[in-house]
């Protein structure tokens, strides 16, 4: 069980966690969680290309590591990159070391200071020791790292819309409404560049840029 549009309660009970941007100007932040990966990494630039759009991958460091080539067109063609730790570990089932350590080893890779917990399942003791090893400077973007935000401290970012992508059992029709009726100004909108999310990401992917496109909006990195 997921809710497409994240609950004031776990926004509550998070408020140094990013869910939304500014609600005031036209522009959407689509995210891709878990690549890089060949071919599927490949159609979403090519499909932001076509509509002159910019995002923001959350990348898993095992992938980097597979897919070194995948992972520099996505920076080479001006996206933002965020740290989704090296193995995919769910924080509320890792200890505070092992969760850390495996963050590390995917910032090594990354350099950035976008963070998103995979599951959006992190601890708050983790989520503290991760904002006091960005002060210590661990989280902050090299100057010559270019396509990243000009800030300096960690953001970890959660979202307002999950397209449902990676469920199976949804046809590529709903993945596609989910998006359209949950987004607005400032969402922040989850899309995984994943073998199992294709059939739903391929559909709804450029049928969510142009429908917000033909409405005036914007699309940015984080
Ligand atoms: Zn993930």
């Amino acid at each position: 069980m997921y809710l497409i549009k994240s609950p004031l309660l776990l926004k509550w009970y998070y408020p140094s966690l990013i869910w939304n941007k500014s609600r005031t100007e036209k522009v959407i932040y689509l995210t891709f969680d878990d690549g890089p990966i060949p071919n599927v990494t490949d159609f979403v630039l090519k499909t932001l290309k076509a509509f002159n759009a910019k995002a923001t991958f959350f990348c898993i460091g095992d992938n980097i590591i597979k897919h070194p080539e995948v992972f520099k067109t996505v920076i080479n063609d001006g996206h933002a990159i965020g740290n989704h730790t090296f193995n995919h570990l769910k924080g509320w089932k890792t200890d505070d070391e092992t969760y850390i350590a495996n963050t590390l080893k995917c910032q090594s890779l990354t350099q950035t200071n976008l963070f998103r917990p995979p599951y959006g399942r992190i601890k708050k003791s983790q989520i503290k020791i991760l904002e006091s090893l960005a002060l210590s400077s661990e989280f902050k973007a090299p100057n010559n790292f270019k396509p990243q935000t000009s800030s300096s401290q960690l953001q970890i970012v959660m979202w307002d819309v999950l397209s449902g992508d990676f469920d199976t059992n949804l046809t590529p029709e709903k993945c596609y409404q989910n998006v359209i009726k949950h987004t607005e100004n400032g969402s922040i909108i989850v899309f995984h560049d994943s073998l199992k999310a294709f059939d739903r990401l391929e559909y709804a992917l450029p049928r969510v840029l142009k429908y917000f496109t033909n409405k005036g909006f914007t699309f940015s990195t984080l």
